[in-house]
């Protein structure tokens, strides 16, 4: 399975970067709505016997509920459309700082980069959108995702969901 930890994008947040997206005539893939997530750490495939672990995992970990302020847009390699906060918000910080600790002694190999709270919007991009009004996404939760290939493209769903606390 493809596993990955992220915060699901809360549906009002959503809405704000479709209709975002649509005002600026974002072009290329469009990620669908449903599928709006923001990245924690990534995990490849994982074999289905490491999923209880896993999931103990993150019911051992304490994300505080905060707000992530997505303030500026980029755009990447291969036209990926990256909405960006300029700041990691203490409490985030700390959890991704546990999770990835966790992660390590359970044995899976963590990105090195230091972490960016950002979320894709649409791939395959020809423009840079001109800018991006800045958008709170309240964090009250976050999830472990298995992406799953669909017909005409991927899916994200959640195996586990826990909340802020
Ligand atoms: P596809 O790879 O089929 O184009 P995708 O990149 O959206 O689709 P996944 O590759 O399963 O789907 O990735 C799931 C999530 O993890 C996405 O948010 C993706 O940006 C992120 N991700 C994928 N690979 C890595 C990686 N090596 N390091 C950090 N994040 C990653
Ligand atoms: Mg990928």
């Amino acid at each position: 399975m493809r596993l990955f930890f992220a915060l699901p994008c809360p549906p009002a947040v959503a809405a704000r970067v479709i209709a975002w997206r649509k005002e600026q005539g974002v072009d290329g893939r469009l990620i669908p709505a449903a599928n709006l997530h923001m990245t924690l750490a990534f995990l490849g495939e994982v074999p289905v016997e490491r999923l209880e672990t896993l999931t103990a995992l993150g019911d051992e970990l304490q994300l505080e509920p905060c707000t992530v302020v997505l303030d500026r847009v980029e755009r990447w390699h291969q036209g990926l459309i990256s909405v960006i906060a300029s700041e990691t918000p203490v409490p985030l910080a700390s959890f991704i700082k546990e999770l990835n600790q966790g992660l390590m002694g359970l044995g899976f190999s963590i990105d090195r980069r230091p972490f960016v709270p950002h979320m894709t919007a649409a791939r395959k991009s020809r423009q840079r959108p001109l800018d991006f009004p800045s958008l709170e996404w309240p964090v009250e939760r976050f999830a472990l995702f298995v992406s799953e290939n669909i017909e005409g493209g991927v899916q994200y769903r959640a195996l586990k969901e826990w909340l802020a606390r």
